[in-house]
C-alpha cells in the first residue's frame, strides 16, 4: 500500500501580516469563500478520478493538512465539507493524522470542540513570539493572551497533538528575549514545536522598511531601518533553541522542528512534513497548492478568479508539470534527507537509486566530513552542528552537473 498525504490550501487570513509572501488574502467576502470551498470539492473528486492507477500498489491518505492563509478563519461547516469529501473520494487511513492550522484569535471553544469532533486530531497553532510588541511589528491579527486562551481551548476540546510555530530573528530581538518566547512556550508543553527564522522577503511593508532604511515618517510600521539581529546572534538563537529543548524533552528530527520524545516512534514528528521531505507522493488541492505523484511535479494556478473559473478541472488548474529526472530526484533527495536529523543511509539510497552513495558522492562526502561539516552517526550521513549552521552552502555540494556526472569534491568546487 503506497502512502499518500493530501493538502488543502486555505488562502483566506483575517488581515495579513507584514512580513507575509504565503499565497493569501484578506477580507474576501463570504460568498466568495464558498464559491472558494465549492471549486475545491470539485478539484478533490477531479484529482482522485486523475491519479495515475497503480500497478501493485493503491494509494492510502496518512495525512491530511488544512494549510494558509488561515484555516482557522473558515466557518468549521467549510472544513468538515473539505474532509469529508477527501474521505469519500481516498482511502484515509483510521490512524491518519489530520492537521489544522489555526492562528489565536479566530477559534473559541465551540469551534475547536467542532474541529475535534469531525475528526481533527493535530493543530498547527502559529504562535510566533509571546510578546506582544513582536507580534505588533509583525503584523500578527492576535496578541500573547489569544495565544493562551486558544491553547487552552485547544486542551479542553482535547487536542492531545499540538504544534507550535515560533519565529526567531525578529527586528530588535535579543537572545534572551527569544529565549523568554520559547520557554513560555515549552511551560505550555506542546507534543512539537516549529522554529523559523523571519526571512525578508521582497514585496512585503517588511522588504520596504529594511531594504530601504526609510526614515520613521515615510514607512508602512512607523519603524525606522529594521533593526533586525547579526548572523551571530540568529546562530545563537538557534544554537540556544536546540540546547534548551533537548533539555526540555523534545528532539530535533528535521533542523527546524523538534518533536517531544516518546517511546521511540517518533509519534509527535510532523507525518504530513514527513512525506515531503522523504519524497513521498502529496496531493495539493487548492489556490497555488503543490503536488508530486510518481516523480511528477505540479501545481496549481495561482489566481483565485481563476481557480473557481476553473470548478476543480484539473487540466485547467494544473500547471508547471515538470516530470523529475534521476539527476533532480537524487538531489532532492539529498538536501531533504540531510535536513532530518537520522540523516542518509547509504543502504536505503543504493536500494531507491541502484548506485552507491560513495560511488556518486564519495569525494564530497569525504571533503565535508573532513571539515567537520558532515558526520557518520548510525550508519547515516548527517550533517554536524557547523554543517546546519552553514547547510545552504553544505548542500550546495551534492548538486550534479548532469546525469552522467559525479558531484565535484568542495575544493574543486570553491576553486571554479
Ligand atoms: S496568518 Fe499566515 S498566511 Fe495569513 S497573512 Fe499572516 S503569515 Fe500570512
Amino acid at each position: 500500500m503506497k502512502e499518500l498525504a493530501l493538502y488543502v490550501h486555505v488562502p483566506f487570513c483575517v488581515k495579513k501580516c507584514y512580513y507575509c509572501d504565503f499565497l493569501s488574502f484578506a477580507e474576501i467576502a463570504p460568498e466568495d469563500r464558498t464559491a472558494y470551498v465549492d471549486a475545491v470539492l470539485e478539484e478533490i473528486s477531479e484529482a482522485a478520478a486523475a491519479l495515475p492507477k497503480q500497478s501493485n500498489a493503491q494509494y492510502e491518505v496518512s495525512s491530511i493538512y488544512f494549510g494558509g492563509g488561515t484555516p482557522s478563519s473558515m466557518d468549521p461547516y467549510q472544513i468538515a465539507r473539505l474532509l469529508h469529501q477527501m474521505q469519500d473520494y481516498y482511502r484515509v487511513s483510521p490512524e491518519a493524522e489530520i492537521t489544522l492550522e489555526v492562528n489565536p484569535g479566530t477559534v473559541t471553544l465551540p469551534k475547536l470542540q467542532e474541529y475535534y469532533k469531525m475528526g481533527i486530531n493535530r493543530l498547527s497553532i502559529g504562535a510566533q513570539s509571546m510578546m506582544n510588541h513582536d507580534l505588533m511589528h509583525l503584523g500578527r491579527a492576535h496578541s500573547v493572551a489569544d495565544f493562551y486562551e486558544a491553547y487552552r481551548n485547544a486542551r479542553t476540546a482535547g487536542f492531545r497533538n499540538i504544534s507550535v510555530d515560533v519565529m526567531m530573528g525578529l527586528p530588535g530581538q535579543t537572545v534572551g528575549e527569544y529565549m523568554n518566547t520559547l520557554r513560555e512556550l515549552a511551560d505550555c508543553h506542546p507534543e512539537h514545536i516549529s522554529a523559523y527564522s523571519l526571512s525578508v522577503e521582497e514585496g512585503t511593508p517588511y522588504y520596504e522598511i529594511y531594504g530601504t532604511g526609510r526614515e520613521a515618517a515615510d514607512n508602512i510600521l512607523g519603524l525606522s531601518k529594521l533593526p533586525l539581529p547579526e548572523e551571530e546572534a540568529e546562530r545563537a538563537m538557534y544554537h540556544a533553541t536546540v540546547n534548551f529543548l533537548v533539555s526540555m524533552g523534545y528532539h530535533r528530527y528535521e533542523i527546524s522542528n523538534f518533536a517531544k520524545n516518546d517511546d521511540g516512534n517518533g509519534r509527535y514528528e510532523s507525518r504530513h512534513n514527513k512525506a515531503y521531505w522523504t519524497r513521498g507522493d502529496y496531493l495539493g488541492f487548492g489556490l497555488g497548492a503543490s503536488s508530486m505523484i510518481a516523480n511528477e511535479r505540479f501545481s496549481n494556478l495561482r489566481n483565485l478568479a481563476d481557480y473557481v473559473e476553473a470548478k476543480g478541472d484539473t487540466k485547467t488548474l494544473r500547471k508547471d508539470r515538470t516530470e523529475l529526472g534521476l539527476k533532480e530526484q537524487i538531489e532532492e533527495y539529498m538536501f531533504l534527507g540531510l535536513r532530518m536529523a537520522r540523516g542518509i543511509s547509504p543502504a536505503a539510497f543504493e536500494e531507491t537509486f541502484d548506485v552507491s552513495l560513495k560511488a556518486l558522492y564519495g569525494e564530497v562526502i569525504d571533503a565535508l566530513a573532513a571539515e567537520g561539516l558532515l558526520a557518520w552517526e548510525n550508519d547515516a550521513l548527517v550533517l554536524t552542528t557547523r554543517g546546519i549552521d552553514v547547510s545552504n552552502r553544505v548542500l550546495s555540494y551534492f548538486l550534479l552537473e548532469d546525469e552522467e556526472d559525479t558531484a565535484e569534491a568542495p575544493e574543486a568546487k570553491e576553486e571554479a
